[in-house]
């Protein structure tokens, strides 16, 4: 599968299969807790990046070969932002009327100033925008996005986009200790958050490799701040998310290839989630994987964590 994987088990959306529109790491954010690395170059570009009707071929092929039973959610995600393919409505629409599916949105929200962007994802039956900032200043530090954006234009998005949708808005803040865990930085992000008005909002903790190493997660404190100070609307979600269906795959290394190349895992997740598909040789696998420079580590809060090679973290050498 080429644009499809999954499904993989998530907290929020049960079975969910993933849809990667996009090519690895084409975004207009930069954002430092990053797990696919860093945005190089960061790109503003909407286009057809792969023709919309082979994904959603490959959709109805993998909803074939699961079992539409087995599957909660059809997910878009993407390696980077997936509204920056020029048919993300096309293939919403098509996704649902062909497999019966829901169709969720992963996002980071930036396009939803656009009004074609907004009536694009308004079939989805959940959209999930990220919101790490209450302000202008913040928003640069954390997301950097490409200069052609405000952070006026991207909460006009949102509260745009709040009055016009009818389904499950959710947004995600990823906290990060001393920079949006503070009284006064979560207090800016309650007031805007108030005038979004979403269904819910998700507090995540980047626990991947951050692209930037200075990232930390918030500690327990900014974590119990933020919860009291965003209120019941608040839901705290991290850890990192569930278990993988390989069924598909025939070979240990096209399976790491395929996990890392989307999502980068810590070794010890890694191991267990593949020793249950191929017992006894994952480890080889990693060691081959490494020597041939198409997988490599990226050392982050004392864990090992495996990655695709073209992912680039600011410890990566060249980027240092
Ligand atoms: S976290 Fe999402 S929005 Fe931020 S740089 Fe990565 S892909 Fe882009």
């Amino acid at each position: 599968m080429n644009y499809v994987f999954g499904p993989v088990l998530s907290r929020r959306l049960g079975q969910s299969l993933g849809v990667d529109p996009i090519p690895q790491k084409t975004c207009n954010w930069n954002c430092v807790y990053c797990q696919l690395g860093r945005t190089t170059p960061i790109t503003d570009r909407v286009e057809e990046y792969y023709p919309r009707e082979a994904i959603v071929v490959e959709v109805e092929e993998a909803v074939r070969t699961h079992g539409r039973s087995k599957i909660d959610w059809v997910t878009f995600v993407g390696s980077g932002e997936p509204t920056l393919h020029s048919g993300i409505g096309w293939m919403i629409r098509e996704v649902k009327e062909r497999t019966g599916l829901p169709v969720a949105v992963i996002t980071n929200g930036s396009l939803l100033y656009i009004p074609e962007v907004r009536r694009a994802l308004l079939p989805a039956g959940v959209v999930l925008p990220s919101l790490d900032a209450g302000s202008e200043a913040l928003f640069r530090k954390i997301n950097r996005p490409h200069p052609e954006f405000t952070f006026e234009r991207l909460v006009d998005g949102l509260v745009s986009f709040s009055g016009e949708y009818d389904g499950r808005l959710w947004i995600e803040v990823v906290l990060i200790s001393g920079l949006n865990d503070s009284e006064e930085a979560l207090r800016d992000l309650a007031e805007v958050i108030s005038r979004i008005g979403p269904d819910q909002v998700h507090l995540n903790l980047p626990t991947r490799p951050p692209a930037e190493s200075w990232v930390e997660p918030a500690p327990e404190e900014g974590i119990v701040r933020a919860r009291s100070i965003l209120g019941d609307v608040a839901h705290v979600f991290h850890g990192v998310e569930g278990t993988h269906e390989l069924s598909g795959f025939d070979d240990v290394v096209e399976a790491i290839l395929d996990i890392i190349g989307r999502h980068p895992m810590s070794e010890k997740e890694l191991t267990a989630v593949l020793e249950a598909w191929f017992p006894g040789e994952v480890e080889d696998a990693l060691t081959d994987l490494a020597a041939s420079g198409r997988a490599h580590v990226v050392e982050r809060y004392g864990d090992r964590f495996w990655s695709g090679s073209d992912q680039t973290y600011s410890d990566t050498p060249a980027d240092n």
